[in-house]
């Protein structure tokens, strides 16, 4: 029998209900973990707060959680610190006229540290969130039991996926001008976005380098009004309005040219440059997370009303892995604290009592000490040429500098990784300031970068930051 097409209506109408009432029970019945306080006894590396990330948001949800009683552990995440350690002045932060981002966060490890708050160098790789305790595992396969979590992850610079980006990625193309600034000494560059971190990155450019062109895809900037002024006073800097980057040109080694848009005309306009320096906005570090607890469409996680609760109880966000307003380091501070605050309530609601804690007092994860360095220093391209050609197993060089906190943060990575493969590959470290021969001769334009020599030949090289997971995983390749 054909159907009138008010039945046709009325099936669709009620398939969209039955659709609508589905997502609501998964949403709701979502692998929800069953919470009973004695299953903690049976745990060993029980920790009553787990914070991952040691942002703004990390570090303050230590400080509150600590003093609010309960033993606390920041895995500090592959930046530790945070994004603040690559700003170079902080002139917002209420207190502070003006402060350091790497110094602010130092103050802010020193008040968790004098707090016993524990901290883990290493990066949290595997959750399971439908267990109670939560289950985490590190990179360097440290189990932890978390009776709760506080989710500080932060956000990653966006890339703008044009031809040429990543070939020449390491090669004159970075999104961190305080890393990669003094590589380009009296060169010119182009500086891609209009927001607040395109404004940070031309001030930290600046007094290196010869000439700014900042892209700004409008007619205007989006940075904060005091960072526009502070960018209109630079003397070696053009904007350039209603500009988009298309494509980076280079030769065998790097970046010579970028091809730019006019919005306004159509007419696209070669430009001879040296480096590009991309500051076009963040996205959120949540892939860990996927599946696991409700995130908006752009990945962002979804707390409850003025909460920091995620979909899962006992699971927490702050900052900017569920903030996608504000993005400010004092926001993402009271969000930590908020967090902390919400795992406080949740722990005694499920019945963490004085009684409980001291039960598992021996139970809790301890931190242990690193042990001796086994990774080789050098400063010549000699000693480089002595240790290559001597060693048949790999050896793996990492060049870094003092001016480049991400460099800095992935030192003690690199340290555990060599003591994980020791006598299976040689570990080297450069400071590139100390070493010039060997970064002429190897151009390096880019720290951290990595290269890796077998039989004194190079066969490999990378040039970003990598955290110990993705270390282990790069040196497994080679063994
Ligand atoms: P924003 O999202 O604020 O700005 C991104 C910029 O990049 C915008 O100008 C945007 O253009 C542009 N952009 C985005 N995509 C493209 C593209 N595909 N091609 C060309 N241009 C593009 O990000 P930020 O990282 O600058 O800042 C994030 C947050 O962190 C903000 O809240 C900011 O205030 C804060 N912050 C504060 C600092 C400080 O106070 N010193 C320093 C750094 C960050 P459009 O405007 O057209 O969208």
């Amino acid at each position: 029998m054909k159907k009138t097409n008010f039945e046709r209506y009325l099936v669709t109408i009620l398939a969209m209900l039955i659709g609508i009432l589905a997502l609501f029970l998964y949403k709701r019945l979502k692998v929800q973990p069953k919470i009973d306080i004695s299953q903690s006894l049976n745990k060993d590396n029980v920790m009553p707060v787990v914070i991952l990330g040691s942002g703004p948001a990390g570090q303050a949800a230590g400080i509150y959680a600590s003093r609010l009683g309960f033993k606390t552990l920041i895995v500090s995440g592959s930046k530790p610190g945070g994004q603040l350690t690559e700003t170079s002045f902080v002139e917002n932060w209420p207190g502070e006229r003006k402060i350091l981002g790497r110094e602010l966060m130092k103050k802010l490890q020193d008040h968790n540290l004098g707090l016993d708050v524990s901290f883990l160098e290493d990066t949290v790789t595997k959750v399971n969130f439908s267990k109670w305790p939560f289950e985490l595992e590190t990179a360097d396969g440290v189990k932890l039991n978390a009776l709760s979590v506080i989710i500080t992850t932060g956000s990653s610079p966006l890339t703008l996926k044009v031809p040429g980006e990543s070939e020449y990625w390491g090669k004159g193309v970075t999104t961190c001008a305080i890393c990669d600034a003094p590589f380009y000494k009296g060169k010119n560059v182009v500086v891609v976005g209009g927001g607040d971190s395109a404004a940070e990155q031309v001030l930290q450019l600046s007094p290196h380098v010869a000439h700014i062109t900042m892209l700004v895809r409008k007619d205007s900037l989006r940075a904060s009004q005091a960072m526009q002024d502070r960018v209109k006073e630079v003397k070696n800097l053009t904007i350039v309005y209603n500009s988009q980057l298309k494509q980076i040109i280079g030769n065998s080694n790097h970046v010579v040219s970028v091809d730019i848009l006019n919005n306004k005309d159509n007419s696209i306009k070669n430009q001879p440059i040296d480096g590009v320096f991309l500051a076009i906005g963040h996205s959120p570090n949540t892939s860990l997370f996927k599946k696991q607890i409700d995130m908006d469409s752009a990945g962002y996680i979804e707390v409850k009303g003025r909460s920091q609760q995620t979909s899962i109880p006992g699971v927490f966000a702050a900052g900017d892995v569920e903030d996608h307003v504000y993005m400010q380091a004092g926001i993402a501070s009271g969000a930590g604290i908020k967090a902390a605050l919400d795992a406080s309530a949740f722990l005694h609601k499920i019945g963490f009592t004085n009684e409980i804690a001291k039960k598992l007092e021996n139970k809790y994860y301890e931190v242990s000490s690193s042990g001796l360095s086994n990774v080789v220093v050098i400063k010549s391209q000699r000693e480089l040429d002595k240790i290559t050609s001597s060693n048949k197993i790999p050896v793996i060089v990492d060049f870094w500098a003092h001016h480049c906190p991400s460099c800095i943060h992935m030192l003690p990575s690199f340290e555990s990784v060599a003591k994980k493969f020791a006598n299976k590959a040689v570990f080297v470290k450069v400071d590139i300031e100390e070493a010039q021969d060997i970064v002429k001769k190897l151009f390096i334009l880019k720290v951290p970068s990595f290269i890796v020599f077998k039989d004194g030949q190079i066969v490999a090289r990378f040039n970003d930051f990598m955290d110990k997971s993705q270390m282990i995983d790069f040196v497994n390749k080679f063994i």
